[in-house]
């Protein structure tokens, strides 16, 4: 009997886990459902579009036909509003009701507002989508001032975008430093001389208290909790991603800020699948729930979701993902995840070259590298080996790492 597969989302996770199910189930019916306008388009690459460099073009990755081509269902802006587990159904907001034999939930998650007066003005704007790229565009092209909050990997795109598009701005920050859980202030540094070079200027125990706004609802600065004033007429938040899941309501599967699912990609309900963003998943590395918040494990969870939906038990995820910042005059590149652990070490090189690893029990579980990105396969391969190497920190802080000078472990 043909099978059926529906899939809730269509970036990435969504998107590859459908061309696997096809490639591999060639009469499956398999449908995609997404809230957006637009299919599958490079999430990546939307911070390029908004600081003008890029056309529209090169962003999308597929065009409707693509899923013709395939035979596969692709429902645009279709919102699913509940499913149902035991009925094995789901419902979208025009109260269609659609039947799957397998689900995949890859709904990945939406911008955290910020919780202070006047966060919702003319002006202020979150990052996610295209909509979300084009309308940063047109802003940051006629803006003059503009205030940057939240000090992670999207706040500095947005700090990028306003550096790109000629906007002066300012970088509030909560802490002494940018991404203080995976840098140090010496390797932070680094990249705030470069937002300063590009005319955004980083400030420290920071953050915003309120928003002021004109006559017109437009905002107009921000007063930190300190009471200071930055002006802007362009404002860009990122403070992280409140996951999709309000879909599982009364369902019981299990999660707590993602859905939890087992190195197979299954949720706790039968035959619900979830991948990308919005999985907390069992890290076979780690030995514990993760997340992660990148394009190439979001592509990697979907195909290995589909592999399971099709044959139970047949391929583990287990994935060592990497974030790339390519804003700057040097490389920047994250790995693992570098804001855990119980030990670290660090070295700077030079002025645009630093380098970070964090350890849990011995073993490497995540580091940031800046200007030199080319340790990072042996970083990986240790990680993978789940290799006890924290004793050795001069080896693997050496300017060219050769694993053959580590001291073989314990375990070896
Ligand atoms: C500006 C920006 C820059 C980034 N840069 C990088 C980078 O340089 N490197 C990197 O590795 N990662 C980067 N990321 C992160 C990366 O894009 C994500 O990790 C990845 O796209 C997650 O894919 P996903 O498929 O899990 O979720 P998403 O891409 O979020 O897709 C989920 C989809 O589901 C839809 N959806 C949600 N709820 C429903 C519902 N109820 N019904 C129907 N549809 C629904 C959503 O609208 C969305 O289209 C960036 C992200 C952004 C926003």
């Amino acid at each position: 009997m043909t099978q059926s597969y529906v899939i809730i989302g269509d970036g990435i996770a969504g998107s590859s886990a459908a061309e696997t199910l096809r490639e591999e189930a060639p009469d499956a019916d398999i449908t995609v459902i997404t809230d957006e306008g637009e299919a599958l388009y490079n999430r990546i690459l939307i911070k390029e579009f908004a600081k003008g460099k890029l056309p529209e073009m090169p962003i999308s990755i597929h065009e409707p036909e693509w899923y013709e081509e395939r035979d596969i269902d692709l429902r645009l802006n279709t919102l699913v509003t509940n499913i149902d587990p035991e009925g094995h159904r789901l419902k979208t907001h025009e109260d269609e009701i659609i039947e799957y034999d397998k689900l995949l939930v890859s709904t990945g998650g939406t911008p955290t507002q910020l919780p202070v007066e006047n966060s919702d003005a003319e002006g202020v704007h979150h990052f996610w989508t295209f909509q979300d790229a084009r309308s940063i565009r047109s802003h940051a092209e006629e803006a003059e001032t503009g205030i940057i909050v939240g000090a992670g990997l999207l706040g500095i795109d947005l700090a990028a975008i306003c550096g790109a598009q000629d906007v002066e701005a300012h970088y509030l920050m909560r802490g002494d430093c940018w991404w203080r859980y995976a840098l140090s202030t010496e390797g932070a540094e680094i990249l705030h001389d470069a937002m300063r070079e590009r005319g955004v200027e980083p400030v420290f125990q920071s953050g915003v208290d309120h928003f002021e706004t004109d006559d017109d609802g437009h905002v107009t600065a921000a007063i930190d909790p300190n009471g200071e004033r930055y002006e802007g007429d362009f404002v860009g938040i990122a403070i992280g991603l409140n996951f999709n899941t309000e879909i599982l309501q009364g369902t019981g599967i299990e999660r707590d800020g993602g859905i939890f699912v087992d190195e197979y990609m299954r949720t706790s309900a039968d035959d619900i699948f979830a991948a990308g963003d919005i999985t907390r998943y069992h890290d076979t590395i780690l030995g514990e729930r993760a997340q992660n918040g990148s394009w190439d494990s979001a592509k990697s969870q979907g195909t290995v979701a589909a592999k399971n939906m099709l044959d139970p038990e047949s391929e583990e995820f287990r994935f060592v993902s990497s974030y790339s910042i390519t804003h700057f005059d040097f490389p920047f590149l994250s790995f693992g995840h570098p804001t855990i652990g119980d030990d670290e070490c660090e070295r700077k090189y030079s002025d645009t070259e630093w380098r970070r690893l964090a350890f849990k029990d011995g073993k490497i579980v995540g580091g940031v590298l800046i200007g030199d990105l080319s340790p990072q396969s042996a970083y990986k391969q240790l990680m993978r080996e789940e290799r006890v190497v924290a004793d050795q920190k001069e080896v693997l802080l050496q300017q060219d790492v050769d694993l053959d000078d580590l001291a073989p472990s314990q375990e070896q």
